[in-house]
Parts: structure tokens; sequence; C-alpha cells
């Protein structure tokens, strides 16, 4: 980043009249935490705020709110900052940054959390397996608890669980105009069905409450390794095995060089391969049993499917997606993996050009699609599959061509697309966002986004614009 960024500055009235009231760290371009205050985890994403407001509580979100609105300033909601496209900060305008509220407490007799909105999902874990139980939440541990259940939730426990949404009990919120909401499916029913899938719209979450289920401690988990020229035949012996596997299984079928980490052979850094990563929470012997035509198919590279802590396998991922490199995802939903779909996608493996880019594709169906399509706004929850296509580079460098990577795989996807995440977009425009969640439902937040939100002021974001 540049050392002297010449970000627009805000009206030192307005700003004077925020410093008296709020009570956490506030940063602004002459700062010399500033740059660092402007960072967020992809590194290819650098915008000058006017602002970053520290929040240490929901006076200090409404009184960062009031100063954003009065001074006419755009705002963008941060709390851990992994937006892929980098929406949580916003050119000449108000950062409301989370991190600070990050408090969780667990009520192990009624099986509920409370998290604040600055929470990281490897913080929840680690206080909610404390007591054996857990919120089925994302595959990386540095990941923010709040992007990530108001756009839905995927992750390991998904399909005996369901989404991070599915648990939602209710949110405390402060909506645009500065009011205090707790939605729920007895108060604000209907912003609560919005904010589940669409939640980043209406206003900033400051809490979540979240039913808790019994997790581990240990799941038969991990990946299982072939070389990335076998991927036609270990998808097409995927896609029929997985029709058969309870919904105590889920599973993302990886594609990427092998990483140089310890658990892996010096002989395989760098490989092309394609892994099927498991996580089975449930009985271990019956896991083994599930998983035995899938580790004794063809002959892999590595088997490194073992017992082990939720815990352990909650970072598994960590390392392949630090802090600072450079990000490019292209997503979309598939139905099934056919012949046509598994052909694509094996051609394009085969050409992965960093040792960072990869394909994962989530394997999706169990308690994800019992709950009725309308129950939350967010949706696709009839398709098979989810693919996150990264294009990832250590920086500049190469990071043009692993996006370009990115993008023909997901092109030539383009005749199977069944819709999108709404959380693995990037700045796509607004027909994407209506991929996100078809037109029916997209009316339906219209006009809730016209009730909370008439002015737009939460628009750094997959926005939903409000009902004429
Ligand atoms: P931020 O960048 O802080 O926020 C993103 C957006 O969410 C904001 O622009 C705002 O619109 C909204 N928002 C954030 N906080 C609030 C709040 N308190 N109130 C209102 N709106 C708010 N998703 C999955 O489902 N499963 C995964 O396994 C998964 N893995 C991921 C791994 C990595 C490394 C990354 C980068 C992303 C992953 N994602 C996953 C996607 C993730 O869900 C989204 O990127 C999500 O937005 C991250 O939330 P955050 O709080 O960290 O992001």
């Amino acid at each position: 980043m540049g050392a002297a960024p010449a970000a627009a500055r805000m009206d030192e009235a307005v700003f004077q009249e925020l410093e008296r009231s709020f009570s956490g760290r506030l940063v602004r371009p002459d700062d010399a935490a500033y740059d660092e205050a402007r960072r967020i985890w992809n590194g290819s994403v650098s915008k000058l705020p006017a602002l970053i407001a520290y929040c240490t509580g929901v006076a200090d979100v409404a009184a960062a709110l009031d100063c954003a609105t009065r001074g006419g300033l755009p705002l963008a909601v941060r709390s851990g900052g992994h937006s892929f496209p980098g929406q949580s900060l916003v050119d000449g305008g108000v950062v409301v940054d989370l991190s600070a509220m990050n408090g969780i407490r667990v009520d192990p007799v009624n099986r509920t959390v409370r998290a604040q909105a600055g929470v990281l999902l490897g913080a929840l874990d680690r206080e909610t397996q404390h007591f054996g139980m857990a919120v089925p939440a994302g595959i990386v541990t540095h990941t923010g608890l709040a992007g990530l259940t108001l756009g839905g939730g995927i992750g390991w426990l998904m399909r005996k669980y369901g989404l991070t949404v599915d648990q939602l009990l209710s949110a405390d919120m402060v909506t645009a105009d500065g009011t205090f909401v707790t939605a729920s499916a007895r108060h604000e029913p209907e912003l609560f069905w919005g904010l589940r899938g669409a939640g980043g719209n209406f206003g900033v979450v400051t809490e979540f409450e979240f039913r808790l289920n019994p997790v581990g401690p240990t799941v038969l988990a991990g990946p299982i390794l072939w070389p990335v020229e076998e991927a036609p035949h270990v998808l097409a012996f995927y896609r029929d095995w997985i029709t058969g596997v309870p919904d105590e299984l889920t599973t993302i079928v990886v594609h990427r060089k092998a990483p140089p980490l310890p658990a892996i052979p010096p002989e395989l850094h760098g490989r092309p391969v394609i892994a099927v990563v498991s996580c089975y929470a449930g009985d271990i012997e019956a896991g083994q049993e599930v998983l035995r035509p899938l580790r004794t198919f063809g002959t892999p590279l590595l088997d490194l499917c073992v017992p082990k802590s939720y815990l352990a396998h909650q970072s598994m991922f960590d390392p392949s997606f630090r802090h600072g490199w450079w990000y490019h995802v292209r997503s979309c939903d598939i139905r099934r993996l056919d012949d046509e779909v598994i052909g694509i996608s094996a051609a394009h493996a085969l050409e992965i050009p960093s040792p960072l880019s990869t394909c994962n594709i989530f394997h999706l169906g169990g308690a994800v699609a019992r709950v009725g399509e309308d129950e939350t706004a967010c949706s696709g929850r009839g398709v098979g599959h989810t693919f996150n296509i990264n294009g990832n580079a250590f920086d500049a460098e190469g990071f043009a061509e692993a996006r370009a990577w990115a993008r023909a795989w997901w092109s030539a996807l383009e005749p199977y697309h069944a819709g999108v995440y709404v959380n693995f977009l990037m700045e796509e425009g607004p027909a994407r966002v209506q991929e996100a969640y078809g037109a029916d439902k997209l009316r339906r937040l219209r006009a809730l986004k016209r009730e909370y939100d008439p002015g737009n002021v939460f628009r750094s974001n997959q926005n939903i614009s409000p009902a004429a």
C-alpha cells in the first residue's frame, strides 16, 4: 500500500461531534495506524476511507452511523474483513468496524450461544467446543462470523445441521435511522427472514444468538489425494458415491497444487492434485465404513483422513488462505456433476496456474435442502454443489493469469449455472445479485429494504435496491 494515500477528509465539525461521544478508536488518513487499519484479508483490495471507527458497543455503532449519514458520507460495515471483493471498505467514507466487539457467551443448559458481531469463526468454535457443541459455519477460522452468517454460511456441518442461518435465533441490530431492533421469528419476522441471507442490507448487526448442536470433539476428517490427471475418474466415482452417503458426511472436492505443508511428503509439493476432503461428524466406526469406498478408489497419492479433533479440522484450510495474498473468486451453483461438468472441470484443473489457485466444490444437500426455499432469504438450497474457483497469487505478480484461469473455468460452466451463493460473489452487478436470490425473493427483499433502509445507506454490499 502507498505511504501517502490521497484519501478524502471528512468535515472536521462532523468528526469532532462524533469524537465527543465515541468510546472506541477512530482512525483517519493522517494517523500512523491508517494503512494498517485499512488493510483487509484480500491484498488486492486497496481503498481509502475517510474514517475507520472501531466500535465498542451499540452506542458507538449508532454514533458512527449517525456521523456518516449526517456528513453525507458513504458507509461500509466490517466485521471479519473477509469480503472477497472488499465491500467492508469504502473510498472516502466511514467504515463501521466491529472487530473489538468480540464477546461470546455459551448457555450450555439451553444450548444457545450469544456472539457479538466481531467474533471470528475460530473463537466461536473454541468456546462452543468447550461444551461439546458447535454452530455450523465456514471452513477457515479467521473468517468473520457476521458476514458469513448474514449471507448463509456453508461448511463442514451443513449436511447434518444446516446452514449457519438455520441456527440463528435472533439478531440485535441498528437500522439505517439509528433504531435498535432485535429481530427473531417472533419480533420483526420479515426482517428476520431477510437477515438470513441478505443481512448486510438492513442495518448493522451487533450481536447474534444461535442454537447449538452437539459435535465431536472427534470427527473423522481430512483429505484423500489423487493425481489431477485422474480427475475425470475420481469425479465420476464421487458423483455416484455421494448419492448414498449419510448427512453426517460433508465433503469438498479440491483441485490445486499440493501445498508445502508438513503433513504432505516433499515429493508431492507443487504437484497438481484432486482431493476429496471429508468431515464425518458422527460415530467414528460408522464413518470408517462410509468412507471405505472412497479411500479404496484407484490409487490415492495420500490419505490423511483420520479421527481428529473438530477444532483441528476447522483450521485445516487456514494456511491456504492467508491474509494479504491476492484473491479473485468466481462462483456458481451446479445441480449435478454431469459428465459435461466433469469434463470441463478436469480440463481446467490441468491448467492450474499458481501454487495458491484452487477450485473447491462443496457438496450440499442433507439438512441444507430440508429447509424450505422460502423460509430464509438465503437461496439455492436444492442445488447439489457450489463451485468456488479461486484465482490466487502471492501479490500482483501472476495475479492476472490466475484470475483469467478462474474466469475461464467459470465461463465454461455457464450452461450449467444454477444460481450463486451470495457470499462467494465479487462485485459482479445487479444481475448476479438477482441470480443469487431469484426474481421473486428479490422483489420481497426490495420491499423490506424500502422499509428499513429507503435511502440505501447500506449499499457497500451485494446490494438490494429499495423498491420504488
Ligand atoms: P466483512 O468483509 O467484514 O463483511 C462482508 C460484508 O458483510 C460487509 O460488506 C457487509 O455487507 C456485511 N457485514 C459484515 N458484518 C456485518 C454486520 N455486523 N452487520 C451487517 N452487515 C455486516 N463462506 C461460507 O459460507 N463458508 C465458508 O467456508 C467460507 N469460507 C471462506 C474463507 C475465506 C478465506 C474467505 C475470505 C471467505 C469465506 N467465505 C465462506 C465467504 C464469507 O462468508 C464472506 O466473505 C463473508 O462476507 C465474510 O464475513 P466477514 O465478516 O469476515 O466479512
